[in-house]
């Protein structure tokens, strides 16, 4: 365990880096970053930017089969990032049923699936809850 966390920090350093390609023709945030912007088709005119962790969820399907290692029934969300660019993950922390259009959620690091006994680590998005917030807020104090 203590010989995996350096390891967990440095990838969470470089996953948790959400970069994406800043179309200079539209403004729009492109992620994962490509070559023609999805928003207006200009091609090979961007700036990397780092993008906001916090964001809104547009849309989501509850998934009931999944590979293996990833837990069921889980929802998958399509997520508005304050910054604008439009990122897709699964949600944790958060009842199938609990999910909501509009749900505000951050992206944090967490295990997305084992492959050949490794785990692979990537971002999910969890609900922003006010009273798990005020709570961490108070403990810290
Ligand atoms: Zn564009």
């Amino acid at each position: 365990m203590s010989s995996a966390l350096p390891e967990f920090w440095r990838l969470s350093e470089e996953l948790l880096e959400l970069v994406g390609g800043k179309c200079k023709n539209c403004g729009k945030i492109n992620y994962p970053q490509r070559k023609i912007c999805a928003s207006c088709g200009a091609q090979g005119n961007f700036e990397k930017v780092k993008i906001s962790r916090r964001g809104k969820v547009h849309t989501y399907v509850v998934a009931h089969a999944l590979p293996s290692g990833v837990e069921a029934p889980t929802p998958i969300a399509v997520v508005d990032t304050d910054d604008g660019a439009r990122l897709v993950g699964f949600v944790t922390e958060c009842e199938p049923d609990e999910s909501k259009w509009e749900m505000p959620v951050e992206a944090v690091l967490r295990k997305v699936g084992e492959q050949d006994g490794r785990v692979n680590y990537g971002f999910k998005f969890r609900p922003i809850r006010l009273n798990r917030d005020a709570e961490k807020q108070r403990s810290e104090v």
